[in-house]
């Protein structure tokens, strides 16, 4: 007798809750579903737990035991989409027309089984206001995922939909079966050497090939700009690298495209929306989504704003509460340099110093990972500086009030800039000149004159106030 818990994956085997969740896949370490689900559920306040389960063999007999031993849900992975259905009680109609499931949903008795990654890919399309219903679509690939995607075109009232391939036969017989399927002839299979066969127009283009996964990838199919300028917007179901060849291309040419991040996230939503019987709010899909870029891509979180207006307090506060990685420019410089600010200043003068806050932003911008950012007041003051900012993540101005500032910093000797007779005034000086380069160089802004860590951490984090 098979024992599903045992097949949980490293740190998952102990987990207790009302209910459980979980996905069946191999490979399934580097699964991010957790993040969709645990998510939902804390926030919905929900006792439920997420498992992912290393599945080898004997597929039937762990969606039985997993059935007896009540776990609410299952998502079904790579490479059980198929033969899962087998062990169902019943299959929805669109999971039966794609030939595969992704989610099991509890019934009285057994599993019922759906496809939630079709219309989850139509509801990141409607995030990104991508309208199919009348629109004329060419397809990339003919694999498991595009048979989702040319159903959800024919579903959602596609115009036409051709499908590009690098095998013939398997654009061929999946245009065969959507034809029949929804009895038409809008579904045509293009060979990737005939595509000027296509007639002329704007197409959506949607590429569920998987070239583009791996490094050193090229386009694919199609190397012709002529090809991706019918295009009047892209979808990449790729979502790891964040932009592939295809997306890269695309935009060269002006052309909005878009990776297949919300596409995970959505089938997810829906998946956990059958399992609660409920509607997951767009505000928190929104929140969810933040969480599982982060997880993927990485953030960094940089804090700009004058000397003393919290930047290094609540960096590191943040940093503490979520495990970024903390990095303080200033300290950064002190570091490598092996000298004070105070004396880098002295013996090599401001520029100098300006220009080592360039090469660490640059080289910020390469390192992976979740961070947070605290800037030196003066480093945005560079033209250099503000392009680099933009391109290292998310920037949000801490603004104080000056004699804020001036109670929070006097009796520093730290601060060679307010080296002199009245630094409050030269404090109101320094942010009439600073403080619209701070502005214009910012994504938000928040102040820190009257609020709690915790209140600036919530704001930076959730975006709530
Ligand atoms: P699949 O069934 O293995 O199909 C692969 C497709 O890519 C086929 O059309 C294949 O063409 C084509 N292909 C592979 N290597 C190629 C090459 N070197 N040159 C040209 N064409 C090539 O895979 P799948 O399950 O459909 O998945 C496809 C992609 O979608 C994957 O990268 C996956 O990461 C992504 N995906 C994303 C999501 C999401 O939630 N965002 C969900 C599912 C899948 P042939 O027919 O000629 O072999």
């Amino acid at each position: 007798m098979v024992d599903v818990m045992s097949r949980a994956i490293e740190g998952y085997r102990e987990v207790k809750a009302e209910h459980l969740l979980g996905i069946f896949g191999n490979p399934i370490g580097h699964t991010l579903s957790p993040v969709i689900h645990d998510t939902l559920s804390e926030s919905l306040k929900i006792d439920e737990r997420y498992i992912p389960f290393h599945i080898e063999d004997n597929l039937g007999d762990y969606v039985e035991n997993a059935y007896e031993a009540g776990i609410l849900g299952l998502n079904i992975t790579v490479p059980y989409k198929q033969e899962v259905m087998k062990y169902l009680m019943e299959t929805d109609e669109a999971a039966r027309s794609i030939g595969a499931v992704n989610t099991l949903v509890r019934t009285e008795n057994g599993y019922k089984g759906y496809n939630t990654d079709m219309p989850g890919l139509a509801r990141a399309l409607a995030s990104e206001k991508i309208e199919l219903s009348g629109k004329k679509v060419i397809m990339l690939g003919a694999g498991g995922a595009a048979r989702a995607v040319a159903y959800m075109c024919m579903k959602y009232g596609a115009d036409c939909t051709y499908i590009v391939n690098r095998t013939y036969e398997k654009a061929l017989a999946l245009a065969e079966d959507m034809n029949r399927q929804f009895q038409s002839d809008r579904v045509i299979p293009v060979v990737a050497a005939d595509y000027r066969q296509i007639p002329e127009g704007k197409y959506i283009f949607i590429q569920c090939t998987s070239v583009g996964l791996h490094e050193g990838d090229g386009l694919p199919l199609v190397e012709d700009d002529d090809f991706y300028r019918m295009a009047v917007c892209g979808v990449d179901l790729i979502y790891n690298p964040e932009k592939t060849p295809f997306i890269r291309r695309l935009e060269q040419l002006g052309t909005k495209a878009v990776n297949g991040l919300k596409m995970l996230l959505y089938q997810g939503i829906l998946a956990y929306e059958l399992w609660n019987n409920l509607i997951v709010p767009e505000e928190l899909a929104e929140r969810v989504y933040r969480k599982l870029s982060d997880a993927v891509y990485g953030r960094k979180v940089v804090l700009i704003g004058y000397m003393g207006a919290g930047k290094t307090t609540v960096g590191r506060y943040i940093a503490q509460k979520s495990g970024y990685t903390f990095i303080d420019t200033d300290a950064y410089i002190v570091e490598k340099a092996g000298m004070s600010i105070n004396r880098i200043f002295e013996k090599y003068g401001e520029v100098y110093f300006r220009e080592l806050e360039t090469e660490i932003l640059k080289e910020l911008k390469d390192k992976k990972g979740n961070m947070i950012i605290a800037t030196g007041g003066g480093l945005p003051m560079r033209e250099e500086n503000r392009q680099c900012l933009h391109e290292l993540g998310e920037v949000y101005y801490l603004r104080a009030k000056a004699e804020t500032i001036y109670d929070r910093v006097k009796g520093s000797g730290e601060r060679p800039l307010l080296a002199c007779a009245d630094p409050l005034t030269k404090i109101k000086e320094m942010l009439c000149e600073r403080a619209p380069v701070y502005e214009a160089v910012s994504d938000r802004q928040l102040d820190t004159d009257d609020i709690t860590l915790d209140e600036a951490a919530a704001y930076i984090m959730d975006g709530n106030i």
